[in-house]
């Protein structure tokens, strides 16, 4: 049917008589009662002949491999109901004048309108162009085309349609992406919340830690602080325990009058030594030194000059005891202790000389002495070859005794004793 055939007129329908014949025998509906899946076409007219005549027209009609599914409207009230049941429908056919003058027009409003329905083309098909004018028409109503019937001829009714069902098809493919889009923002629009969500659990689950591990890292860090605090006290508790251990151990060893070791040292030394000198089998050798006549210095100078003679003599004989294993102590009130370990009786002689000669030739004044003008001592040497335990105190009173025998045969001398075997 592609032959430019006018479409008969209401007036010369008889004229299709044959062709309405065919129709009717064709029929629009398939054998098994259904009509097959095309495109929606709902006609609108008050005029059954038009009806019949569209169909017969449209017979043959296929876009994009799909035939037409034309529906069959005698009112506007009818086509209502069918636009509800059919909301897919791609075109209406639609009539102006039917049971008033514009009952088509408000069909086209109340389509757009309260349907809602902006999908659906509409072909205006009028018989009366007086009634409802083109221009008027077009500016005033949503709708897609305006023909009179008697310019609608079938191969424009063809074209017309084509480009209705075209236009109708695009504007579904536009909707379809539409809500596509619309569904893909919206998936993003959740994903996004989602994330923005996680991030802000995230978030505050880490500021969370973070705040845990700083209130963590503070007592940590007042842990330390107080250890430290703590340890330096112990520290300085330490330094004055050592401090006063040292005073201590300085009072409880040593004379507090000449500095030098006292009795207490000096048994708790010789102890020492002679238990080496056992081990060792080395000679050990004991010095005890006397100031002759220092009564006399006493009751000459005073008792406080006494004292500063005495500690005198003390440091003298100290500076000249050089070897680091000797020892000076205050072995009683002006009598002087010198332990010489690792000496013979002849090196205790030399040593005991020599404090002698020096203490003599410090020519300390002494007018109260018998021997000499000034400060002399007396010295007893004794020595041990091979100490054993028995033997200490002897030694002592060896020592004590060579001392004596000093003092008797006129003092300011040394007198040395035989070692004990
Ligand atoms: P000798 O020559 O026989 O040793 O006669 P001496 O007078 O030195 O001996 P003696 O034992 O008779 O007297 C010792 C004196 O030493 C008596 C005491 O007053 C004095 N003396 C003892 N210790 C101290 C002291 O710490 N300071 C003073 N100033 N004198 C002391
Ligand atoms: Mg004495
Ligand atoms: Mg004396």
């Amino acid at each position: 049917m592609s032959e430019d055939k006018a479409l008969p007129s209401l007036s010369t329908l008889t004229e299709f008589k044959d062709e309405l014949q065919f129709l009717e025998e064709s029929s629009c509906t398939p054998e098994n009662g259904a009509l097959p899946e095309g495109w929606k076409v709902i006609v609108v007219d008050d005029e059954e002949q038009v009806h019949a005549v569209t169909r017969l027209a449209l017979k043959n009609f296929k876009f994009a491999d799909k035939p037409l599914e034309i529906i069959s409207a005698y009112s506007s009230e009818e086509a209502q109901q069918l636009l509800d049941q059919h909301p897919d429908t791609a075109v209406l056919l639609l009539d102006v004048v039917m049971e008033t003058d514009e009952a088509g027009l408000e069909l086209v409003k109340h389509i757009r309108d309260h349907l809602h329905n902006l999908f659906v083309r509409i072909i205006l098909r009028t018989g009366q162009p007086g009634i409802a004018p083109e221009k008027a028409v077009i500016e005033g109503y949503d709708i897609n085309d305006y023909k009179t019937k008697t310019e609608l001829t079938q191969q424009k009714l063809f074209s017309s349609l084509i480009t209705a069902i075209r236009s109708y098809r695009d504007l579904l493919n536009v909707e379809e992406s539409r809500q596509q889009i619309a569904s893909l923002n919206q998936q993003l629009e959740d994903a996004k919340q989602n994330l923005e969500k996680k991030v802000q659990e995230r978030t505050q689950a880490l500021q969370q830690q973070t705040l845990a591990l700083a209130a963590k890292n503070k007592q940590l860090e007042e842990e330390i602080q107080a250890k430290l605090y703590a340890q330096k006290a112990l520290e300085a508790s330490n330094r004055k325990l050592d401090e006063a251990n040292k005073q201590l151990s300085l009072i409880a060893n040593h004379d507090a009058l000449t500095g030098l070791a006292n009795r207490r040292r000096f048994d708790e030394y010789l102890q020492q030594i002679w238990k080496q000198a056992q081990r060792e089998h080395q000679p050990l050798t004991l010095l005890i030194c006397d100031i002759d006549f220092f009564k006399q210095y006493n009751d000459t100078y005073g008792h406080l000059e006494g004292d500063i003679c005495l500690r005198t003599v003390a440091q003298k004989i100290h500076q000249a005891i050089v070897r680091p294993l000797d020892l000076v102590a205050r072995f009683g009130g002006e009598e002087f202790a010198i332990v010489l370990p690792n000496t013979d009786l002849a090196g205790g002689q030399v040593v005991a000389d020599k404090l002698k000669t020096m203490i003599h030739s410090s020519q300390l004044p002494h007018r109260g002495s018998a021997v000499s003008a000034f400060v002399t001592i007396s010295i007893g040497v004794a020595t041990v070859r091979s100490p054993s335990q028995q033997s200490l105190a002897t030694l002592i009173h060896q020592a004590d005794q060579a001392l004596y025998q000093a003092k008797q045969a006129g003092r300011d001398r040394v007198v040395a004793l035989n070692p004990m075997e």
